[in-house]
C-alpha cells in the first residue's frame, strides 16, 4: 500500500543549529504513529513541517504522493504556489496543545469558519456537518455556548470537531493534552481513541501519555537529538526498549 505521508532524508535548521538530522518515516493510510521523544528532539517541527508551518531544509515531504514544497508546471519542477499548499494542506488536519478558538464565535461558528471560507458547500451543509462533528465528540449540547463557556477538556474536543470539518486524510496531535488539569486529560484522549477505532485516518500523535501510545498505536518512533533512534511496535519500543537513550527517556516516566 502506498504511504500517504512520506518524509525522504528531511532535514531542519533553525539558523545554525540543525533540529533535524535526515528523517525517514512513511506512514500508510490509516496507520496511527505516536512520536515520543525528549524535549526539544524535533517533535513538533516533524509535524508542523507537514502542516507546511514549517519549510524543511533539505529533503522531501510527500502527501499523497505529492511533493508538498515544491510542483510540476509545464515539465519543470518549481517553488509551490498557494493553491497547491492549500490542497495539500486540505487533506490533513492538525491539532495543537492550545486550543486556538475564537472567543467571539459559538463553538458551532469556530466549527464552520474554514469551511465557509474555503468550501464550495453551502452554509446549510456546513452547519450539518459542524453538528454531526460536534456530536462526534461529545459537545452535541453545547454547539450554542462559547468557548469561554467550556473547560479545558471541551475546548480540545472543539479544536477537534473542528480539525474534523475538512474531512482530512491524516490528522496531526501535538501533545493535545499537555496544558490541560489532569482530570480533563482522560475525556480528550477518550476521543482521540474513538476516532482511532474508526479507523479511516491516519494520525501522527506527539504524546508523553506512554499508556495511550501502548494502547492505539501502531507503531511507536522515538526521536532522539534530531534523529529516529527507534522505531517499532509499540509492545516492543516501550516493553523492550534497545537504545540506552530510549531506556533513559522510558524510564522517567515510570
Ligand atoms: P519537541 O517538539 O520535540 O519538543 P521542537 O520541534 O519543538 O521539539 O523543537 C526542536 C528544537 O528546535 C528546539 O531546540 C527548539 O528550540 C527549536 N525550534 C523550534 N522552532 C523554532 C523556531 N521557530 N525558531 C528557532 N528554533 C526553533
Amino acid at each position: 500500500m502506498e504511504p500517504i505521508v512520506q518524509y525522504k532524508d528531511v532535514h531542519k535548521s533553525f539558523g545554525q543549529t540543525e533540529v533535524l538530522k535526515g528523517i525517514d518515516l512513511d506512514i500508510k493510510p490509516s496507520e496511527k504513529v505516536a512520536l515520543i521523544g525528549p524535549s526539544g528532539s524535533g517533535k513538533t517541527t516533524i509535524i508542523r513541517m507537514l502542516m507546511t508551518l514549517e519549510e524543511p531544509t533539505a529533503g522531501i515531504i510527500e502527501v499523497n504522493g505529492e511533493n508538498l514544497w515544491q510542483m510540476e508546471k509545464k515539465g519543470e519542477w518549481v517553488t509551490a504556489d498557494e493553491n497547491h499548499l492549500r490542497s495539500i494542506r486540505g487533506d490533513i488536519g492538525m491539532v495543537f496543545q492550545h486550543f486556538n478558538l475564537f472567543p467571539h464565535m459559538t463553538i458551532l461558528e469556530n466549527c464552520m469558519l474554514a469551511p465557509v471560507l474555503v468550501k464550495n458547500e453551502s452554509k446549510s451543509e456546513v452547519k450539518a456537518t459542524a453538528v454531526e462533528m460536534l456530536e462526534k465528540v461529545g459537545l452535541g449540547d453545547k454547539i450554542e455556548l462559547y468557548p469561554a463557556q467550556l473547560s479545558g477538556g471541551q475546548k480540545q474536543r472543539v479544536a477537534m470537531a473542528r480539525a474534523l470539518m475538512m474531512r482530512p486524510k491524516v490528522m496531526l496531535f501535538d501533545e493535545v493534552t499537555s496544558a490541560l488539569d489532569p482530570e480533563l486529560v482522560g475525556e480528550v484522549l477518550e476521543v482521540i481513541r474513538d476516532l482511532a477505532k474508526e479507523g479511516e485516518m491516519a494520525m501522527i500523535l506527539v504524546t508523553h501519555e506512554m499508556d495511550f501510545a501502548l494502547d492505539i498505536a501502531d507503531r511507536v518512533v522515538f526521536l532522539n537529538e534530531g534523529v529516529i533512534e527507534e522505531q517499532g511496535a509499540p509492545s516492543e519500543i516501550l516493553m523492550n526498549p534497545e537504545s540506552e537513550r530510549l531506556q533513559d527517556f522510558l524510564g522517567r516516566f515510570t
